[in-house]
C-alpha cells in the first residue's frame, strides 16, 4: 500500500477513535456511570496488522480476533505488550487446542461440550481459562448460543470444571430495525447478568458483560454493557 494511503488511514482511525471514545463516555454518563467502566475493544477481523498496531499506539488495550487461524498468521507482526486478545468468533472443538493458552479470554463459548473441551485442554497446559458464555438472546436459529432459559442450568454444570472460569456473558442480538428493539435484548442480557450475578454460583463471576457493536453500542452501554466491540467504526467497512 502507498505511504500516503496508509497514512490517511491512519488518521481516520485516529478520528474513528476519538468520536467513538467521545460516544461511549457520553452513554456512560447516561447510564450513571463513566467512560472508565467501559472497556472498548477493537475487533480486527479482517484488518491488517500495520492498522491494528497503530490503533494498539492510540491506546486500544484490548482486540478481538473471530478466527485462530488468522490470529496466529497475524501475531508475530503484532504489538501486544500492553494489549490483550480475546476470541469472540464461533470456536470448533477440534481448534481448541490451538488457542488455549494464546488468548487471555474466549468470549464466545456458546455450548457446555466447547466449554467442557477448553476445560479439558487448559488443564492439560495446566492453565485456567477465562471464558464468557454466549447467549442467544433473540433465540435465532441461524445462531449458536446457551438459550437464555438454558443458561442457569448449563451454568451449574460449567462451573464444575476446574479449569475453566466465567467471567460474564457476550451476546449479539438479532438485527434490528429500531434503536427501541435493539434496547430490549440488551435489557434482557443485562437482567439475565444480574440475575446470575446474584444467585452467587461457586466458581461463576459476572464481572463482564460484553454486548454492542458499531451500529449499536450507544444502546448496549446505556443498557449495561461494560465491554463493546468494535470493528467497522474503529478501522472502516470490512473488505473480505
Ligand atoms: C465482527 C464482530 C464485531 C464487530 O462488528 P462491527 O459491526 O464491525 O463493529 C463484534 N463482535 C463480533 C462477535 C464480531 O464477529
Amino acid at each position: 500500500m502507498e505511504k500516503s494511503l496508509i497514512d490517511r488511514r491512519f488518521e481516520d482511525i485516529e478520528e474513528n477513535l476519538k468520536v467513538i471514545r467521545e460516544n461511549i463516555a457520553q452513554a456512560a454518563l447516561d447510564s450513571g456511570r463513566t467512560a472508565s467502566d467501559i472497556h472498548l475493544m477493537a475487533v480486527t477481523k479482517t484488518v491488517e496488522p500495520i492498522f491494528i498496531n497503530h490503533a494498539i499506539e492510540l491506546g486500544i488495550d484490548l482486540i478481538g480476533e473471530n478466527k485462530v487461524q488468522e490470529l496466529e498468521s497475524k501475531r508475530e507482526h503484532l504489538h501486544l505488550e500492553h494489549c490483550d486478545v480475546h476470541l469472540i468468533g464461533h470456536l470448533q472443538t477440534n481448534k481448541v487446542k490451538k488457542i488455549v493458552g494464546r488468548v487471555s479470554m474466549i468470549q464466545s463459548v456458546d455450548s457446555i461440550h466447547l466449554a467442557r473441551e477448553i476445560a479439558k485442554q487448559s488443564a492439560a497446559r495446566s492453565v485456567t481459562t477465562d471464558i464468557l458464555l454466549e447467549v442467544n438472546i433473540g433465540h435465532e436459529e441461524s445462531k449458536s448460543g446457551f438459550l437464555p432459559e438454558q443458561l442457569v442450568d448449563s451454568l451449574a454444570e460449567i462451573s464444575s470444571l476446574d479449569a475453566v472460569q466465567v467471567q460474564g456473558l457476550m451476546a449479539i442480538p438479532p438485527i434490528c430495525d429500531s434503536e427501541t428493539q435493539a434496547r430490549k435484548f440488551f435489557s434482557d442480557m443485562h437482567q439475565l447478568f444480574v440475575d446470575i450475578s446474584a444467585k452467587k454460583l461457586d466458581n461463576i463471576n459476572m464481572n463482564i458483560l460484553s454486548m454492542g457493536m458499531s451500529g449499536d453500542y450507544r444502546a448496549a452501554i446505556l443498557e449495561g454493557a461494560n465491554l463493546v466491540r468494535i470493528g467497522s467504526a474503529l478501522f472502516g467497512a470490512r473488505k473480505y
